[in-house]
């Protein structure tokens, strides 16, 4: 039987966790959390009392944790010391490119095979087993890569060299973060000119402005009845988790000398909208702060 060692069972990682349960693999599981190695039990995985413990004999090791600071330590003290050379390691995480880059350098002049595979996709993708990973890894490595992540996803598309996964996640969400912005201005703009806020998503969703951020996450109440907009803004991707894949962007951008003025517009409008308050509300509730409300 496939084993697998999953480290980080937080709101993410343990509906990713459970899905490869489900998938017949047996899953050990840890987290400095004990509700969440309580919570791993409960759904048929075994507990490690060390992250070193639950990657010794695994064949798979994914780790689904914070930032980039967590995975590299968990990579240097727990998974490269005591995992099997032939075990395949695969970081779900957003972190920054450089880390990525660093990890699977270490890992790779250790002989182990190293992804970094960030996914698209909230909670609900995650305990769904819809996940889209996008994966940064060496060419022949790829296929068992995607037989790794299977029971998790919907898409596994293989982005590049190391490190790419992660490029192409906080290129993604750069982009939504403006977009979703973008959609927020022009119905505060239509509704101060007196549009009717529906007859605007018509004829937009119909034109040229059409976007995703529009027809399929619709920051007004209404148009669009599976958006967070119509609960509150509760749910849904947290405005902390988008400020930090925009800072991911920016220091990526700094880095790399490309020039991204809309994306530190957004960085700075979301950082607004978390001191505020906004960080666990759903992202497209920045749209209040927009409109004066927030
Ligand atoms: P989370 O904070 O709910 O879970 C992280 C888990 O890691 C926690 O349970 C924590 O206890 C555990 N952890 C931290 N350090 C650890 C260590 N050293 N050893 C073992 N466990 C440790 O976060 P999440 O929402 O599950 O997100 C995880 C990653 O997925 C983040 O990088 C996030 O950006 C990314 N992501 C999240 C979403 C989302 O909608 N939540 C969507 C896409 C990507």
């Amino acid at each position: 039987m496939t084993r697998v060692a999953f480290i980080g069972l937080g709101n993410m990682g343990s509906g990713m966790a459970a899905n490869q349960v489900k998938a017949g693999r047996e899953v050990v599981a840890f987290d400095l959390s004990k509700e969440a190695l309580a919570r791993a039990a409960e759904q048929g995985m075994t507990g490690a009392s060390s992250a070193s413990e639950a990657v010794k004999d695994a064949d798979i090791v994914v780790t689904m944790l914070p930032a980039g600071s967590h995975v590299s330590s968990v990579y240097m003290e727990a998974i490269l010391p005591n995992a099997r050379k032939d075990a395949l390691l695969v970081d779900c995480s957003t972190i920054d490119v450089d880390s990525a880059r660093t990890v699977a350098r270490d890992a790779s002049m250790q002989g182990f095979r190293a992804a970094d595979a960030p996914v698209s996709g909230g909670t609900a993708a995650a305990s769904g087993g819809t996940l889209t990973f996008m994966v940064g890894c060496r060419e022949q490595d790829f296929a068992e890569f995607e037989q790794a992540l299977k029971p998790m996803a919907k898409a596994v598309i293989h982005a590049g060299a190391s490190g790419a996964g992660q490029a192409a996640k906080i290129c993604n969400n750069m982009l939504l973060g403006i977009s979703m912005i973008g959609v927020c201005e022009a119905f505060v703009l239509a509704e101060r000119l007196g549009l009717d806020a529906r007859k605007f998503f018509d004829i937009a969703s119909n034109a040229s402005g059409q976007c995703w951020s529009l027809t399929s996450y619709c920051p007004w109440p209404g148009p669009v009845p599976a958006a967070p907009s119509n609960r509150g803004y509760e749910g849904g991707f947290a405005a902390a988790m988008m400020l930090k894949d925009l800072k991911l962007a920016q220091d990526a951008a700094e880095m790399a000398g490309a020039p991204t003025p809309l994306g530190g517009a957004a960085e700075a409008l979301f950082d607004e909208f978390v001191q505020r308050g906004g960080a666990a509300r759903d992202f497209s509730g920045i749209i209040e702060m927009l409109r004066g409300k927030a």
